[in-house]
């Protein structure tokens, strides 16, 4: 469910029309809702509390939408943060998320940047192969510290929506083996920087079945059991995020309570447990539109009729990248038969179209437009590519909404930039 709506024949976010922000802001902008936000986090933490699954750490995958408006209203909720990189860390410190909430994740985590965890204080790091134990564990001894460690596992199950998103086959860059994960749990027990509490993993994203989770952490639970056989301690056991969103053309991804239903039978006796979750799609991604303006619809004689929007693969990047679908519902919904468009950006390729053949109410010039399931990995990909401006980004609380983003101006992104000396 979300909160955006159409009222008196136009969509608003709560009580604000997007037409209204779209006039103030400027078009493209990303408007976020603070309502959906937080109802999909309580929803997820009240369908673990139902399971019986009270003892659970909820960390907001932060690269879905690392906004430091969108984290602060997160964590005021009670979310922690999943981090993949320095950058983020500081993000999720600076939206008022304890450090004692913050996991770090990743592959190629630098010295420098797990200095800086380390410093801050971050629970855990989860590790993700034995090169990065061994620099955790030198870097924290030199710094005096004992890193709270948990080893990230590839269960080696297929899952997710697209190849580029599916993380938890062998093949896939992400953990060890289970085999090797016990391995490195018991090497760790005896290294002086680092306190093995737990193992992880994250098979992949837009899960919509959950069979492919369950057949995981069935492996999961297996591996904790391993570990306690040996004497070794497990205080935390980290099931990573995943869960699918609703974007129409999709089967629809399972109920929270489904999913912790799940959990609490295949998890069933073991005790001693924090459980800790890394949702970021299914938290954010129906709490974001990306509102576009209809530059002009060009009719082709010979049949295909673009609608050319002043929003461009720059701003929402998912089409382009993973062949994704968004709902596209037109702001002020005009009377009339579905008319088939293409729907492209300006950007000089072709891969700078959002869909093909959509059929959408009659659209004309100046018409407002919203990508529908937008809040995660939109925004959060965005970038200047044909020096077109960052994109700026809206949250909305009731009938009130602020520029959270601001669009830059062309003097700021030319700031950025500097001749070389020799160039004078
Ligand atoms: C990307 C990622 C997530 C979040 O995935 P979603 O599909 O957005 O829920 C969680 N954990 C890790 C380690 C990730 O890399």
């Amino acid at each position: 469910m979300n909160h955006f709506e159409l009222s008196g024949g136009e969509l608003a976010c709560e009580d604000v029309p997007l037409s209204a922000i779209a006039e103030a802001v400027g078009t493209p902008v990303y408007v976020y809702s603070s309502a959906t936000l937080v109802r999909h986090f309580t929803v997820l933490r009240d369908a673990l509390m139902a399971a019986g699954l009270q003892d659970s750490l909820i960390a907001f995958a932060v690269k879905a939408n690392p906004n430091v408006a969108v984290l602060r209203t997160l964590a005021e909720a009670g979310a922690g943060a999943d981090v993949v990189s320095e950058g983020e860390i500081r993000r999720a410190l600076a939206a008022g998320v304890p450090a004692s909430r913050i996991v770090f994740s990743g592959v190629g985590k630098t010295r420098g940047e797990i200095e800086f965890a380390l410093t801050a204080g971050v629970a855990e790091i989860n590790l993700e192969s034995e090169p990065e134990l061994r620099l955790v564990n030198e870097v924290a001894h030199a710094l005096g510290k004992r890193a709270a460690v948990a080893i990230r596992v590839n269960p080696d199950v297929e899952a997710g929506g697209h190849a580029k998103i599916s993380t938890g086959k062998a093949e896939n860059k992400f953990g060890v083996s289970l085999a090797e994960a016990e391995r490195l749990y018991a090497n760790a027990a005896n290294l002086p920087g680092v306190r093995p509490v737990g193992v992880a993993c994250h098979i992949g994203s837009q899960i919509t079945d959950l069979a492919p989770l369950e057949a995981a952490f069935g492996k999961m639970r297996a591996l904790v059991e391993r570990l306690r056989a040996e004497g070794l301690s497990v205080e935390r056991l980290d099931l990573g995020g995943g869960l699918g969103a609703p974007y129409f053309n999709t089967p629809t991804p399972p109920e929270p309570s489904a999913y912790a239903a799940m959990i609490a039978r295949v998890m069933t006796g073991l005790g001693g447990l924090q459980f800790a979750f890394e949702p970021g799609r299914m938290i954010a991604a129906n709490a974001g539109v990306l509102v576009a303006r209809v530059q002009h619809v060009h009719a082709r004689p010979e049949g295909r009729r673009f609608l050319v929007l002043d929003a461009a693969m720059n701003d929402l990047l998912r089409p382009a990248m993973y062949d994704a679908y968004h709902d596209i519902r037109p702001v002020k919904p005009r009377a009339g038969e579905p008319i088939a468009y293409d729907v492209v950006g300006p950007i000089c390729e072709t891969g700078d179209t959002f869909t093909r053949d959509r059929l959408l109410p009659p659209l004309q010039a100046g018409d407002l437009v919203a990508f529908m399931t937008a809040g995660a990995y939109g925004a959060a990909m965005s970038s200047e590519y044909n020096s077109r401006l960052l994109v700026p980004e809206v949250l909305v609380k009731g009938g009130r909404y602020a520029v959270v983003r601001p669009r830059p101006s062309y003097d700021d992104m030319l700031a950025r930039e500097q001749a070389a000396p020799w160039q004078a």
